[in-house]
């Protein structure tokens, strides 16, 4: 007789060869749709919302962004299976310099100048463009599997959004936080723009670095010959600088009013600097004083008419320069808060490309500041005035999108004032609302909040103006007569309705004259003026992302996002540009929770770059082994660190992927008889199965606590180990005789099917945040075991069972021990060649009283538990030890080989072994 046919082997469709990239685009289709739905079998559920932060319209995805996308999407999806309904709506940042640069270029290439069209035709070139990578983008995003309101996504550029903005501006006014300032910001010479701090990148960079000469006036000679004997020569103080370009706006220098300045002879002069300085080194001091001493002398400047003070700073230290900084409030941050205190004008004879102007000196005048610095350096040596040069490298700002070096430059601009007292924040700054906002927002890693409070305490007022053409305009008008703007909100709200209104939205600001822009018989309230002039600046692409809450969530009711994610380098920027404008304008943060992911960098740990020729696009990795290759990828390591990607790591994951996907084979596979109403109650189940119900109960709490936390590594890890170690290795292997030995609808059989379904059902929703292809893939097979199952594995939740038995656990802990030592002496005589099949096996197992009573429960089990046809207990027979040291002998199976289930027995019935007799 043929057994064959009387074993039930598994049955399943599911195939054990993915072919992901052929799948994932039939899956795709079917989720067409699928987050509407959702949004609808969830609505009255708590919200989460995961706000999306705009990724630039500009170029294919790359590897960060799909790092990025897949996790806001785990995230989400973790909410999902806890029952969430799940708010998140992509957006796109789509204004700005690099679209505007892309846009000159493919007008250079038609030979036409960018100044002689109008700008709002400018203005719809660039949107278009914009345009065209959002919906590239869009159809890239959507191919990692990203679930979210992709039809409704939200766009910088969209008049709603404009509108929007248009009303911050507002608030931000009317809250008091806005000014218009004079004050140096970072300024690109090559793109002729002001930029943010966000902007610009430190690199090294050579420079020349001088000893100037400033040489005291008379009068000041003479106060400080009052105080100390000195030889009648000149004095002079020495100034220490790396810009001599900035020399020409030098309105006064810096000293410290606590460290020590002594005087040297050198040549004809006397010199005074600071007493640490390297210039006065082995030079002997002929007198010192403190510096609070030097306060209020006048010297005379180098090159120009032109006579300047000493004033006391808390930004000049000992050890570096000379203890006389030069200062040009017009070109640093530090000089500009100095001279605000004394009265100095932010001088700048710079103009916007980086050229001085007449109000420089006329040996300069025409050059780029860059150019002009060794024209002045040789100057300073002609007239005697230059003491010593030196090469120096030093960290120096650089604009980042052209990587030139950026300069500090006083322009009238807009900014939002970060220590300006506000009602609005009963009194408080934007800076003091916002470090204390930070102790109530969640950081994951906890470091984050460290370096949000470090980069809030020091950064300087945020500037919100650009001179550039693509953006949103800043909606301020100026009386033409008096020069006042205008500040109350129906004047904004008006603006803003002309935008929302109009399908070209913020372009109406260029299109339309003041007239049409302002409600009708507007007049001045200071001088009674009907005429007026609109702002020409448009806002800092910062300011446009950073009120994205203000679009998209507060419209919608939605006050604060559940969870901001971005990478750790939006500290700087989105996070903080969000922060603030929620702040000025709302008076809270946006957000409850901030997620942040490092880097991906290549297997060696170095940073991804086309020149390193080490870049993976993710494109090429879905079309060679899927996007849930990638998806598994994302969870593999700490994304909170710099995460590495290179092939041998993808040939890994595949191999990890794979053990998955036969998991959840071998369940469907021996399931193909069975129905969930078939199931049989936990405490009723085959003690095996039970104590797999139990176990297996406990680690998805795990799996679903480490998501809860954002651990997804440890969910990974854990998982594979569950997979190959307590499944694969163990359960299944176990459970092979029992599913194929006996009948359908027996009870050996439906308690273990019981258990397979059991864990199928709670793997595949656990995995569907991750793998979500394959869970929905998996899932449409479970559909015939279960009726009335919902349309997508994501309209299920995860229910914790709470299914336990103690004892059983703790009884199964010590068996799983014993398995260990029994199967390794298998190992040992299958290798002598005692037996070649652990069938052929029978065990002697001699024990101490503890052991040999566990085992006694269990002792018709054992042969199964232990893969072996007969086990033999015994008491352990005086000897002393522990269980390790119990004795273990492996023989040779007695009675002979039953031909169906291969099993050793000592009586036939039939030809096949009772058991088998009794399951044909
Ligand atoms: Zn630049
Ligand atoms: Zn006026
Ligand atoms: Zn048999």
């Amino acid at each position: 007789m043929d057994y064959k046919d009387t074993i039930n082997l598994p049955k399943t469709d599911f195939p054990m060869k993915a072919n992901l990239s052929e799948k994932e685009p039939e899956i795709l289709k079917r989720w067409e749709g699928l987050y509407e739905k959702l949004r609808a079998q969830r609505k009255g559920k708590q919200l989460f919302v995961l706000h999306d932060g705009p990724p630039y319209a500009n170029g294919n995805i790359h590897i960060g962004h799909a790092l990025n996308k897949i996790l806001k999407d785990i995230i989400c999806k973790v909410a999902l299976i806890e029952g969430f309904d799940v708010d998140y709506k992509p957006g796109w940042d789509c204004h700005g310099l690099p679209i505007e640069q892309q846009v000159e270029k493919e007008l250079k290439a038609k030979k036409i100048n960018k100044e002689s069209i109008p700008k709002d035709e400018f203005r719809r070139l660039c949107r278009e463009y914009a345009s065209k990578f959002v919906s590239i983008q869009k159809e890239e995003f959507l191919r990692l599997g990203v679930l979210g309101d992709w039809e409704n996504p939200y766009l910088t550029m969209d008049p709603k959004y404009e509108a929007q903005e248009v009303r911050e501006i507002g608030r931000c006014l009317q809250n008091g936080v806005l000014y218009k300032g004079n004050k140096p910001v970072y300024w690109c010479i090559y793109d002729k723009t002001a930029e943010a701090e966000a902007e610009v990148e430190y690199k090294e960079k050579k420079d020349i670095s001088i000893y100037v000469r400033f040489e005291l006036l008379k009068q000041s000679e003479n106060v400080l010959r009052q105080k100390l004997d000195l030889p009648d020569k000149p004095i002079s103080i020495v100034i220490w600088t790396t810009t001599p370009w900035t020399l020409p706006a030098n309105l006064g220098v810096m000293a410290s009013e606590d460290i020590e300045y002594v005087v040297v002879e050198e040549d004809n002069y006397l010199l005074l600097l600071e007493k640490q300085s390297q210039y006065v080194k082995n030079k002997e001091f002929i007198a010192s004083l403190k510096g609070k001493e030097l306060t209020g002398l006048e010297y005379q400047h180098p090159f120009i008419e032109r006579t300047g003070k000493i004033y006391p700073s808390e930004f000049v230290e000992a050890g570096t320069g000379t203890g006389f900084v030069h200062m040009a409030p017009g070109h640093g941050m530090e000089d500009y808060i100095v001279g605000l205190r004394y009265g100095l004008e932010p001088f700048s004879p710079v103009d916007e490309s980086g050229r001085f102007t007449e109000e420089a000196p006329e040996f300069i005048r025409g050059l780029n500041v860059f150019e002009a610095n060794t024209v002045i350096i040789e100057h300073l040596k002609q007239t005697g005035f230059l003491l010593k040069e030196e090469e120096i490298l030093h960290s120096y700002p650089h604009c980042w999108r052209c990587k030139n070096p950026v300069i500090y430059r006083a322009t009238p601009q807009w900014f939002i004032g970060v220590d300006i007292k506000s009602q609005k924040l009963h009194n408080k700054s934007i800076r003091e609302k916002a470090i204390e906002e930070t102790y109530n927002v969640k950081w994951v890693p906890k470091t984050g909040q460290n370096r949000m409070l470090s980069m809030l305490q020091n950064r300087p007022d945020w500037c919100i103006s650009r001179q550039r053409f693509w953006g949103v305009p800043i909606t301020i008008f100026y009386c033409k007569r008096c020069g006042e703007p205008l500040l109350e909100s129906h004047i904004f709200e008006y603006v803003a309705k002309i935008f929302e209104h109009s399908p070209y939205g913020a372009d109406e600001w260029f299109k339309k004259d003041e007239k049409e822009l302002l409600p009708p018989d507007t007049v001045c309230k200071k001088c009674g003026s009907k005429d007026f002039v609109k702002e020409t600046d448009i806002l800092d692409v910062w300011f446009d992302s950073g009120s994205s809450h203000a679009s998209v969530l507060r419209p919608r009711g939605i006050e604060k996002a559940d969870v901001y994610l971005e990478g750790s380098d939006q500290h700087r920027g989105w996070f903080q540009a969000s922060l603030l404008e929620s702040i000025a304008s709302y008076g809270e943060a946006p957000f409850k929770s901030v997620v942040t992911h490092g880097f991906t960098v290549d297997e060696k740990g170095h940073k991804m770059s086309k020149s390193q020729g080490n870049v993976i696009s993710p494109l090429e990795i879905i079309k060679e082994y899927g996007a849930d290759i990638l998806r598994l990828w994302v969870i593999s390591e700490d994304y909170t660190e710099d995460i590495k990607l290179g092939k041998s790591i993808l040939k890994r994951l595949a191999e990890d992927y794979k053990k998955i996907r036969n998991t959840l084979r071998y369940c469907l596979g021996n399931l193909y008889d069975f129905k969930y109403e078939f199931s049989i109650a936990p405490d009723k189940l085959h003690h095996f199965d039970r104590y797999m119900y139990a176990y297996a109960s406990k680690v998805f709490e795990e799996l679903f606590s480490f998501y809860k936390n954002y651990q997804y590594h440890r969910f990974y890890h854990r998982l594979m180990e569950f997979v190959s170690i307590d499944l694969s290795a163990l359960y299944f292997d176990v459970l092979k005789d029992r599913l194929y030995m006996y009948k359908n609808g027996s009870f050996e059989r439906l308690s273990a099917q019981t258990v397979l379904y059991f864990l199928l059902k709670n793997l595949t929703i656990l995995l569907s945040p991750v793998l979500s292809f394959t869970a929905e893939e998996t899932y449409s097979y479970m559909k015939s075991i279960e009726n009335h199952l919902p349309e997508s594995i994501f309209m299920n939740e995860y229910k914790a069972s709470d299914f336990t038995d103690e004892e059983l656990l703790k009884d199964y802990q010590k068996l799983l021990l014993l398995r260990k030592d029994v199967l390794k002496a298998i190992e040992v005589e299958r290798k002598n060649d005692i037996i070649k099949h652990p069938y052929e096996a029978r065990v002697v197992i001699k024990l101490n009283e503890e052991f040999y009573k566990l085992l006694e429960k269990y002792k018709d089990y054992l042969h199964s538990f232990f893969t072996v046809s007969q086990v033999e207990i015994a008491e352990n027979d005086g000897e002393e030890g522990e269980y390790t040291k119990l004795r273990i002998k492996v023989e040779k199976a007695k009675g002979e080989k039953c031909p169906r289930c291969w099993l050793y027995v000592e009586t036939m019935i039939n030809g096949v072994c009772p058991r088998c007799s009794q399951n044909i």
